[in-house]
């Protein structure tokens, strides 16, 4: 079987764009506004000739639940399944209070990390994500999923990590 990295993230930060960026295909949906997405969840991935399986966690629906409570059941799902997690904040916005809870949940399964820093789309902010080193998993990379930048640094970290 393959392995399987976890997309973990609030929603709107670009997990479905940053699917699409990885998978060379616009599969993910994304959505403008921060809700509930209809994405499958699972896709398949090819970096340096090494196959894995990337899940999205914001592509179920499970929005019977509160928006968090939503977020956190999801990322729960995917991150017991996974090998390892891809996650993902927005560096324009930050760490969030939701953010820290996804970032607990990260760290009680014990699964290795790597954290996107998403939305840097010129260089004058990638500097600002830095401070990201403050949410204790490791070393930010700086990405833009909707231009690409970064993403080729970011997958070499995720290959290592799986
Ligand atoms: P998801 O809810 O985490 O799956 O987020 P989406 O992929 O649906 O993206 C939410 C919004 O953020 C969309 O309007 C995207 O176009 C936008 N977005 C995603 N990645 C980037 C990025 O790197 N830079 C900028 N400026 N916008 C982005
Ligand atoms: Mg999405």
């Amino acid at each position: 079987p393959l392995p399987i990295l976890a997309v973990v993230g609030r929603p709107n930060v670009g997990k479905s764009t940053l699917v699409n960026r990885i998978i060379g295909r616009r599969e993910a949906v994304v959505e403008d506004k921060p809700g509930v997405t209809r994405d499958r969840v699972s896709y398949e991935a090819t970096w340096n000739g090494r196959r894995f399986k990337l899940v999205d966690t914001g592509g179920w629906e499970l929005d019977v639940l509160g928006i968090d409570a939503m977020v956190a059941a999801q990322a729960e799902l995917g991150i017991e399944s996974a090998d390892a997690v891809l996650f993902v904040v927005d560096a324009t916005v930050g760490a969030t209070d939701t953010d820290e809870a996804l970032i607990k949940l990260i760290r009680r399964a014990g699964k290795p990390t790597v954290l996107c820093a998403n939305k840097v789309d010129g260089q004058s902010t990638e500097a600002e994500a830095a401070y990201l080193w403050s949410l204790g998993l490791g070393e930010p990379y700086p990405v833009s999923a909707l231009h690409g930048r970064g993403s080729g640094d970011l997958l070499d970290a995720v290959m290592a990590a799986l």
